[in-house]
């Protein structure tokens, strides 16, 4: 049972990676970037509000991502462990988890912290496909990351959560790397 956030720049990997480990540690996945793009395939109220900011490759404002999480984390299935990939992603964000998770009487275990270097991350993201994955929108959301969410990890390092990983290595690889720390950090405690 484990509670991860799984951390890292665009493209480094997360979506594929908390894929991976949510079926082999049986953990809910939650992408906010997979919640924010039904919503807007669905053309729902959600949808409508964010998808200005997903085709710019800018942040949807906290308070609607925070809502978004609060409603997913408060459903009956998350009791036996989760994997957040894509949230938090701003220091705001990052305090609401915290007192979210209070509240709720949960506790996060760690921050997984993908690094990948940025000759790696712009290949992965040109060869990816998405709508959203534009030359401009990915350095612009390169951008966003170092000014808005790269601070995060200072923040979780100050509070002994973050775990580092070489996410340069192959997807396999990576995957396993994380489950032994995970694993090795679940037996510890
Ligand atoms: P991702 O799939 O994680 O790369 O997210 C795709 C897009 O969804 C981002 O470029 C943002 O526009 C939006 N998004 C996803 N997660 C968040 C978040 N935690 N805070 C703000 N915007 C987000």
């Amino acid at each position: 049972m484990a509670r991860l956030v799984l951390f890292g720049p665009p493209g480094a990997g997360k979506g594929t990676q908390a894929t991976a480990l949510s079926k082999i540690l049986n953990l809910i996945h939650i992408s906010t970037g997979d919640l924010f793009r039904a919503a807007v395939a669905q053309k729902t109220a959600l949808g409508i509000q964010a998808q200005q900011y997903l085709d710019k490759g800018e942040l949807v404002p906290d308070e609607v991502v925070i809502g978004m999480v609060r409603e997913r984390l408060g459903r009956g299935d998350t009791h036996s462990g989760w994997i957040l990939d894509g949230f938090p992603r701003t220091i705001p964000q990052a305090k609401a988890l915290e007192s979210l998770l209070i509240e709720i009487d949960q506790r996060l275990d760690q921050v997984i912290n993908l690094k990948v270097s940025d000759d790696v991350l712009v290949a992965r993201l040109l060869s990816r496909g998405r709508q959203d994955d534009t030359e401009a929108v990915i350095r612009r959301r390169l951008q966003v990351y170092a000014e808005q969410t790269q601070p995060l990890i200072q923040f979780y390092q100050e509070r002994q959560q973050l775990i580092n990983i070489d996410g340069n290595q192959s997807m396999a690889q990576v995957t396993q790397a994380i489950e032994q720390a995970v694993t090795l950090l679940d037996h510890s405690l």
